[in-house]
C-alpha cells in the first residue's frame, strides 16, 4: 500500500535552475549538493538528470550516500562532506574525502599506500562557520603536510558560510577573506597553484560573485527554492499532492480532530486528506496551513493527525471525494511554496521539501 501523497518532481524545472547557477557564475564548475536524498527530491534521480546536464562534481554528507550514487551508475566525482568513518568505502567506491585534521590526512595516505592508489582529498578550513574544518591558524601549515604526504593529492580546498541566507554580509565577507589568505599561501608554499577552491552555497551564488573561486556548491536553489525572498526565476522541482478520501458534514458545533482544537462554527464541509505527520506533513499545521482543493485555498483544521490531515472546504463549490488536493507547489493559479510553509512554523525551507519528499512516492516529469 503507497502512502497518501504523491511528489511530483519536475526535472525541467531542475535544468532551468542549474541553468540559472551557470549563468550567474559563467559556468563554474558545479558541485551539485545531492546529500539527504538531494533533499528529498531523490538523489540517484537528480544526479543522472544533473549530469546529463553537464554537472560532473557531487557533494554528500555520507558513504553510504555516495555508495548508493555509484550503484546507481554516477560516474563523476563525489565529494563526502561529513562521514569519514567507512575507510574502505571511499576506496571501493572512489569517494572523494573531506578532510578536517591532519590525523585523517594520515590515515588516508596510509590506506592508500597500503593499497597502491592515490587518493583526492579536499581540505576545509573553518573560517567562521563553527563546526567542522581546520582552523584559519592551523589551516596553511596542514595543507602544506597533507599535500606532501605520499598517496595523496590535495585537490580542493573549501569553506562553508555560517549562513544559508546571507543576511549579514560582512560576516561572510570576512570569511571570504580569511578564506582568500589562506588560498593563496597554500598556493605558494606547495606550488599547487591547480588546487581547486570552493566555497559559494546557494545563498552565495544568488548574492555574492566574491565567493565563486574555482567551483560552486548549490544545494537548495536546484531544487528551486531562494534563500532569500526573491525568487531569482528560480523554478520549484517539487510539487506534493493527495487526493480526498472522504468529505464529512458537519453541524455547527462539531469539534474536528485530536482534541477537539477546532470545532466548526458554521454547517461545515470538511475534507479529510490521507496525509499526515507520517508524511512529513508537519503537526505544526494543525489549525495553521492550507491546502490547494479545486484551484482554491482550504485551510487545515484541527491537529494534522500521523496518517490524516481535515481540511475546510465548506466555501469551495463542487469539491468530490478523489479530487487532487495540493499541499506544497501549485492548482490553477494558485500556489503554495515551500517558503511560505516553513514561515508557519518558524522553520526554513530544506526541511519543508525534505521532510514531503522523504516520504512520498516519487514520479519524475520531463
Ligand atoms: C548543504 C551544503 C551546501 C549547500 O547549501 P545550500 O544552502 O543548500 O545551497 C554547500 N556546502 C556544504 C558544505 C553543505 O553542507
Amino acid at each position: 500500500m503507497n502512502r497518501g501523497a504523491l511528489a511530483e518532481i519536475d526535472i525541467s524545472a531542475l535544468r532551468h535552475n542549474l541553468g540559472i547557477v551557470n549563468t550567474l557564475t559563467g559556468n563554474k564548475p558545479v558541485i551539485a549538493v545531492v546529500k539527504a536524498d538531494a533533499y528529498g527530491h531523490g538523489a540517484a534521480e537528480i544526479a543522472a538528470r544533473l549530469s546529463a546536464g553537464g554537472v560532473s562534481h557531487f557533494a554528500v554528507a555520507y558513504t553510504g550516500e555516495g555508495r548508493a550514487l555509484r550503484e546507481s551508475g554516477i560516474q563523476g566525482r563525489i565529494i563526502v562532506l561529513f562521514d569519514r568513518t567507512d575507510l574502505e568505502d571511499f576506496f571501493e567506491f572512489d569517494l572523494t574525502p573531506v578532510i578536517s585534521d591532519l590525523k585523517t590526512a594520515e590515515t588516508f595516505s596510509s590506506e592508500a599506500c597500503k593499497r597502491g592508489v592515490c587518493i583526492r582529498v579536499h581540505l576545509k578550513i573553518d573560517t567562521g562557520m563553527g563546526r567542522t574544518g581546520l582552523m584559519p591558524d592551523a589551516a596553511v601549515a596542514s595543507a602544506v603536510q597533507i599535500a606532501s604526504m605520499k598517496s595523496i593529492e590535495l585537490e580542493g580546498i573549501m569553506s562553508h558560510f555560517s549562513e544559508a541566507d546571507l543576511q549579514d554580509r560582512s560576516y561572510a565577507l570576512r570569511q571570504i577573506n580569511i578564506f582568500n589568505a589562506i588560498r593563496q599561501e597554500v598556493a605558494a608554499k606547495t606550488g599547487l597553484a591547480g588546487i581547486m577552491c570552493h566555497f559559494a552555497n546557494s545563498a552565495a551564488i544568488l548574492s555574492l560573485k566574491e565567493a565563486f573561486f574555482d567551483a560552486v556548491r548549490p544545494g537548495i536553489m536546484l531544487y528551486g527554492c531562494s534563500p532569500f525572498h526573491e525568487d531569482f526565476g528560480l523554478r520549484p522541482v517539487m510539487r506534493v499532492s493527495s487526493r480526498i478520501l472522504a468529505l464529512r458534514s458537519f453541524r455547527s458545533g462539531s469539534p474536528v480532530s485530536y482534541g477537539r482544537t477546532f470545532v466548526t462554527a458554521r454547517e461545515s464541509l470538511i475534507a479529510v486528506i490521507p496525509c499526515g505527520y507520517a508524511d512529513g506533513y508537519n503537526r505544526l499545521f494543525s489549525n495553521n496551513a492550507e491546502m490547494l482543493v479545486r484551484g482554491k485555498r482550504a485551510p487545515v483544521v484541527g491537529r494534522v493527525c500521523m496518517d490524516a490531515t481535515m481540511v475546510d472546504v465548506t466555501d469551495i463549490p463542487g469539491v468530490s471525494e478523489g479530487d487532487e488536493t495540493v499541499l506544497l507547489g501549485s492548482q490553477g493559479s494558485e500556489s503554495i511554496s515551500a517558503r511560505e510553509l516553513s514561515g508557519r512554523i518558524n522553520t526554513i525551507p530544506y526541511e519543508i521539501v525534505l521532510a514531503l519528499g522523504s516520504r512520498a512516492r516519487k514520479e519524475y516529469r520531463d
